[in-house]
C-alpha cells in the first residue's frame, strides 16, 4: 500500500498499513480473515475462509482500488481484490 502521511499519534508501522483509497473497504476489521493461511486450520476449513473473503471482494466498492494497491506490493500476501496472493505452490485465483 501507499505510506501517507499521517498524524504523529499513530505509530509508524500502524500508518504504513493505512490507505485512503481502500476506505470502505468489506474486510476492514476482518483481516485474519483475509489471510492466506491461519494456524491450526484445516485444507477443508482455508478453502472455506478463502471463498468467503473472495465473495466479499466481488461485493467490495473498493475493489478497483484494491487491486491498484496490490501492484504496488513487493510480495503481497492473503486476499486482495479477489485474489489469494501467497499460498504455498498456488497462483493468484480470481474470484467468480
Ligand atoms: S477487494 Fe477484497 S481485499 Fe480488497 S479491499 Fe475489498 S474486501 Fe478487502
Amino acid at each position: 500500500m501507499t505510506r501517507v502521511a499521517r498524524p504523529s499519534r499513530i505509530p509508524d508501522p500502524i500508518s504504513a498499513l493505512i490507505d485512503d483509497r481502500l476506505t470502505g473497504a468489506r474486510c476492514a476489521g476482518k483481516s485474519p480473515l483475509f489471510d492466506a493461511e491461519l494456524d491450526d486450520e484445516t485444507a477443508e476449513e482455508r478453502s472455506e475462509r478463502l471463498t468467503w473473503a473472495r465473495g466479499q471482494c466481488t461485493r467490495c466498492p473498493v475493489r478497483g482500488a484494491c487491486r491498484e494497491a496490490v501492484r504496488e506490493q513487493e510480495h503481497p500476501h492473503g486476499v486482495w481484490g479477489g485474489v489469494v496472493h501467497g499460498l504455498p505452490g498456488r497462483p493468484g485465483r480470481e474470484a467468480a
